[in-house]
């Protein structure tokens, strides 16, 4: 049924407060009939006993007496109460009118009082029926009360209730759709500004309605969630924008080194140069493209990691061997430590992801340290996870810095200025790969004196690599910038 909540409501509401009304009239009817019941019967029955009392009084005189006393008795009784005496004989001593057949021979009655409704001369009477003996003689008495003066009131009371019934459905209906309405105002407010909110305003937010109600936790709710997709469109929009940039400079490096070379005939020498230029900046180029594909697949949640039990001192071996080459040409003392840390050597992870994450952070230490500084690389156990430190005896970061050093393409004032190649990406990436491996990664570093780099990672118990690695230390001959 395609009916609106209010619709709904107001449904609701009159199918309720009719039914209600109904069970309503319905003892209200049950109630008249009771009270009239018992009123009909209580007048018969006194009337019953007035009658028994003539008899007793006046039986003893003769049933000539009885019947003129019954006579007099039913002249007084204005009020269409009738009765009738008779004998077991057959004889009537008193008959009302109405009276016309009486029943002979007598049925059999009890000595207590019957009640019963009878039609007489169409119109119906509640009966009260008794049988006396008053010196040896036996009397049947009956008094009748007309029960109609009452089946008229109730008559009347069932037209009011037959005309009532659908003047008071129709008043809960406007009743209902009113209280409906103004219940629901607040979420029509709640829709017409949630209509008026677009990519372009997203700042904007939903009135939050005073009454400490659900449908203020629910606007709250909703404009937290206006608040998180803010953020994350703004982190988008700047990603994008961050992105372009990034490209367009090496592409345009490309462009304008291939136009110059082009400009004029060059020599061999001079062609190799440019070419190499060229090539270059298309790895870097690359690489960045590679590093924005693997973020876009992150936020996407194609992680493709293919997690597997990964004995750490092997891995952390073959990182450290590609780390040292770069050490080495850069002329810095490369300080292994993976010795640490027996019970936790082994992780549940994506060994390709593992070594990237590891590399990056080894490749900026390298980067960011002048040459004649070291870099260090160990291993060490901590509440059953694996942690594993880098440290540099580089240029630091500065304290205000530290905390946007993992944001996407955030460079610190320093790198930017010694233009070391780079665009911000691989820490973002180094901490993703971090945590999805359930851990973490976190930076101390202080300007001009060097930075640590701790990554943890929850270990895989009870599995042990029993490998003996030998900590070493390599100094590098080489002096290459
Ligand atoms: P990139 O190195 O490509 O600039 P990253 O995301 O790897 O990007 O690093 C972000 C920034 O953090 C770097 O630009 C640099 O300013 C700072 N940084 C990272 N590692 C170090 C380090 N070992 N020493 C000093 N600064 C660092």
């Amino acid at each position: 049924m395609n009916l609106t909540i209010r619709a709904r409501l107001t449904l609701l509401y009159v199918l309720v407060l009719g039914a209600s009304f109904l069970a309503l009239f319905w003892i209200f009817d049950l109630g008249f009939r009771r009270s009239i019941e018992i009123t009909v019967n209580d007048e018969s029955q006194s009337n019953l006993e007035t009658v028994q009392k003539v008899i007793l009084n006046s039986a003893p005189k003769g049933a000539a007496k009885v019947r003129k006393e019954l006579g007099e008795l039913a002249d007084l009784w204005a009020n269409e109460a009738i009765f009738q005496v008779a004998q077991p004989n057959g004889e009537i001593l008193f008959q009302s009118p109405p009276f016309l057949a009486p029943d002979f021979p007598f049925p059999p009655v009890a000595a207590e009082i019957i009640c019963f409704t009878r039609n007489l001369e169409h119109s119906q009477y509640r009966i009260a029926r008794r049988q006396i003996e008053i010196a040896g003689e036996r009397y049947l008495i009956d008094t009748a009360v007309p029960t109609e003066p009452f089946d008229q009131a109730l008559d009347r009371f069932r037209i009011i209730e037959k005309e009532f019934l659908p003047l008071l459905v129709l008043l809960a209906s406007l009743l209902g759709y009113w209280l409906s309405g103004r219940a629901l105002a607040p979420v029509n407010r709640i829709i017409e500004s949630a209509e008026g909110i677009g990519v372009r305003n997203l700042q904007r937010r939903l009135e939050v309605p005073k009454a400490k109600d659900e449908l203020r936790r629910l606007t709250e709710t909703l404009n937290a969630m206006l608040e998180r997709i803010e953020l994350s469109v703004g982190r988008i929009t700047q990603f994008t924008a961050d992105a372009s940039h990034d490209l367009r400079t090496p592409v345009a490096l490309i462009r304008t080194n291939a136009e110059l070379t082009l400009r004029h005939p060059r020599t061999q020498a001079e062609y190799r140069g440019a070419l190499n230029r060229i090539l270059e900046l298309s790895e870097e180029t690359s690489q960045l493209i590679e590093q924005l594909l693997t973020l876009a697949r992150a936020d996407a949640g194609e992680t493709h990691l293919k997690y597997e039990i990964v004995p750490l001192t092997p891995l952390l071996e073959r990182v450290s061997q590609q780390a040292r080459v770069l050490a080495d040409a850069k002329g810095l003392i490369f300080v292994k430590k993976l010795g640490g840390g027996a019970a936790t050597r082994t992780v549940n992870g994506d060994p390709a992801a593992l070594e990237r994450l590891f590399l990056t952070v080894l490749d900026n230490a390298v980067k960011y340290t002048p040459t004649g500084g070291s870099v260090a690389f160990r291993l060490r156990a901590e509440d059953e996870q694996a942690v594993i430190e880098i440290e540099d005896t580089g240029m630091g970061i500065a304290e205000d810095e530290l905390p946007r050093i993992f944001d996407r393409f955030y460079r610190a004032d320093q790198a930017r200025s010694r233009e070391i190649r780079g665009c911000g990406l691989g820490l973002s990436i180094a901490r993703w790969i971090a945590e999805m491996h359930k851990g973490t990664i976190e930076a101390e570093s202080r300007l001009g004196e060097g930075s640590l780099f701790r990554i943890r990672v929850p270990a895989v118990t009870g599995v042990t690599n029993r490998e003996f690695i030998f900590d070493e230390v390599s100094t590098s001959t080489n002096n290459v910038a």
